[in-house]
Parts: structure tokens; C-alpha cells; sequence
């Protein structure tokens, strides 16, 4: 039984965070001034093991979903993930993909492709190694996410590379960023800064809209839009009209796309949630961990989907930003 909801969406994509930890500290996800000395991070024995995690998996492949991303926190943070790819790579059907700041992809690309690891997106929100460093927050050089990119490519993983914009930071770097990507492979696709978690002081001031993305590398290498490919794709594609590639655009803040959305998340302490902005979460650990079958645990992930009412995006305003809500690091993205 393939499960949808209010809004008649099936269960098509899972995003698992393995991990809350980072060695970045992105000011849009996890400022120093909260997630410094003194915050509190999960222990080793509050995560999903990957045995868990592998019954969770394919609870949710036999709801429909199809792919499946691992986030975090950083997920190259969590110890042998490959192991985790590779339990997950037996199940028929699913694609396993990878989100990560690519600080130690070098290191890891091929044990991941190894182990069956579909795809990578790799985050770099500026080519321009101070913005860069000042954006991490921990003075990452750009230079070594290149190389991770690089190595990930080398090894015959696709690579997709993911900025986030944020108006007066790094949006002068756009035209840059996309002359420096296309022709390589590699789609860059552009995030609109969202209002996730309650610690990085969201204004939609900050938020440069897709459009204006758009427009601004069109003026330099002019672009066409190209179809969606499936329900449920969030970016908007272009094409450059010269064939140097593609480029994609997330507008979850000017043009939301909740009537597509297909995605599921799980925490890394196992709480299921319906929605990035979502305020509670069901939790799975505590079925898996009291001995529940897998019947069970599919009656549960499959109760809670038939009554997900979720449109956050579509309703937001400057006064729903300011709710309470859970952060980024630890929903995964
Ligand atoms: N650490 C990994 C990384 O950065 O790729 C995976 C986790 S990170 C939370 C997942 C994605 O969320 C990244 O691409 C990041 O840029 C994006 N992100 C974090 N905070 C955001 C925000 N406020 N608005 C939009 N995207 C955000
Ligand atoms: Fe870490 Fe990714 Fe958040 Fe940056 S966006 S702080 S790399 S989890
Ligand atoms: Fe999906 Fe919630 Fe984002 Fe809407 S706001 S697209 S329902 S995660």
C-alpha cells in the first residue's frame, strides 16, 4: 500500500540526518553564537544505528519512496557511513544520494561510490575564498571543496553543487559561480535562503529571489527553462542556450511548491517528520527500540503520512517566520 495525504501526495523521497554534528558553522544554519561552547549535542547512543536505519529505509521503500538522501549535520561526521550506504544500496529500487560540505569527500569518494552511493550534492555557497570563509565560519578554503568535488568526479559520482543566496553576502558571486560551472558536468543550482530554525535571524530582506538569480545569469549566458523531469522536483531547470549545461533554482521562499512535495525526514535520534518547518515529530526510535514489528512500524510511518496537512511555504509571512520551529542541522535539509 502506497500511502497520500490530505493533499493526495504520496511518500516518494526520505532525507535522513545521520548526524546534528558540523565542522562548519554556516551562519544561516548553525550560528556560533548558538551552536558554540556549551551546546548540547546528541549522544552516540540517542542516534539510529545503521541497523535501525536500514529498517527504517525500507519501511519507507514499501510506502513508495524511491529515493533516499543522507544529511545531517555533516554526514561525513558520522563514522564508516559508507557502511551504512552499503546496507542501504541492497534495497531494490532505491536510489542512495549524499548531501555534504564536501570537507572530507577527498577522503571518502570512493569507499562511497564502493559501497554503492548513487549521486553527491555538494554545498558551496562562494568561489570567493573569503566570502567562503566567512561564511563557514570555521575559515574553510574553497580550494579544498573543489578538491572533494574533483575526487567525487574522478571516481564517476555525479556531482550537483548547491548555494544557498543571501543578499548582501555572497550574491555578488552568482555570474561567477555559474561561469565557473558550467561546461563542467557539474549543475549548480541556487537555494533561496530560507527561514529554517529559530537561530540565524532570517529576514525576507536577505532572501535574493530565484528570479532575480535567473535574470542575472541569463544577462551574461543567456538561459532557457527546461520541463520537470517528475512530481515533486524542486528546482526550476535552465538550460544555457549555448549547451554548456544547466542550472537549477530553488525558490521554496518566492514561488513555494508545497502541493509537490513528496518528502519525508527523519532526525538522527529517529523522529519522523512531515515537514521542514514542522514542530513535532513521531518517534520512530522509540517503536524500534520497544520491539515493534515491521508491520507495525509501516502502520505508523503510514498513520502519520495519511494525516499530513503540510503547506508551511505556501502560508508563510513575516509573522509565521518568528513561530518556534526545529533547526536545519538537526532535520537535515
Ligand atoms: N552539511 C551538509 C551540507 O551543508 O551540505 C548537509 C546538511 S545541510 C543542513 C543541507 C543543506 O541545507 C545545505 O545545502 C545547506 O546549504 C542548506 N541550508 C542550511 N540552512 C539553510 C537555510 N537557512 N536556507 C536554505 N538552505 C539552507
Ligand atoms: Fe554544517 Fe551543512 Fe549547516 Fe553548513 S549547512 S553548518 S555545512 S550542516
Ligand atoms: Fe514540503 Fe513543508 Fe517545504 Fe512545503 S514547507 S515544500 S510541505 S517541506
Amino acid at each position: 500500500m502506497h500511502p497520500v495525504d490530505t493533499l493526495g501526495r504520496p511518500i516518494r523521497d526520505l532525507r535522513i540526518s545521520v548526524t546534528d554534528r558540523c565542522n562548519f558553522r554556516c551562519s544561516y544554519c548553525m550560528p556560533k553564537s548558538v551552536f558554540g561552547q556549551g551546546y548540547r549535542f546528541m549522544d552516540r547512543k540517542e542516534l539510529l544505528t545503521f541497523e535501525e536505519l536500514e529498517r527504517v529505509a525500507r519501511t519507507f521503500v514499501a510506502l513508495g519512496v524511491e529515493k533516499i538522501r543522507l544529511t545531517g549535520g555533516e554526514p561525513l561526521l558520522r563514522r564508516e557511513l559508507e557502511r551504512l550506504v552499503e546496507r542501504l544500496a541492497t534495497i531494490d529500487g532505491l536510489d542512495v544520494t549524499l548531501t555534504t560540505n564536501a570537507s572530507l569527500l577527498a577522503r571518502k569518494a570512493r569507499v562511497l561510490r564502493d559501497a554503492g552511493l548513487g549521486r553527491v550534492n555538494v554545498s558551496l555557497d562562494s568561489l570567493d575564498d573569503p566570502t567562503f570563509r566567512s561564511m563557514n565560519d570555521v575559515d574553510f578554503p574553497v580550494e579544498r571543496v573543489l578538491e572533494g568535488i574533483a575526487a567525487a568526479s574522478s571516481v564517476g559520482l555525479p556531482v550537483k553543487v548547491n548555494a544557498v543566496v543571501k543578499r548582501g553576502v555572497n550574491d555578488a558571486g552568482v555570474v561567477d559561480m555559474a561561469r565557473y560551472f558550467r561546461g563542467t558536468g557539474h549543475t549548480l543550482r541556487f537555494i533561496e535562503y530560507m527561514d529554517v530554525g529559530s537561530t540565524n535571524g532570517w529576514r525576507l530582506d536577505d532572501v535574493v529571489p530565484a528570479a532575480e538569480i535567473v535574470e542575472r545569469i541569463d544577462a551574461v549566458f543567456p538561459l532557457e527553462p527546461v520541463e520537470a523531469s517528475y512530481r515533486g522536483e524542486v528546482a526550476q531547470r535552465y538550460r544555457y542556450r549555448d549547451g554548456a549545461g544547466e542550472i537549477g533554482v530553488i525558490s521554496s521562499v518566492t514561488q513555494p511548491f508545497c502541493g509537490d512535495c513528496t518528502r519525508a525526514r527523519i532526525s538522527a535520534e529517529g523522529k519522523l517528520y512531515t515537514c521542514l518547518f514542522a514542530l513535532r515529530g513521531t518517534d520512530l526510535r522509540a517503536l524500534l527500540r520497544s520491539g515493534a514489528s515491521d508491520e507495525d512500524l509501516r502502520d505508523a510511518v503510514a498513520g502519520v503520512w495519511t494525516r499530513r496537512t503540510d503547506r508551511y511555504s505556501e502560508i508563510r509571512t513575516e509573522r509565521t517566520s518568528e513561530l518556534p520551529r526545529i533547526e536545519m542541522s538537526y532535520i537535515g535539509g
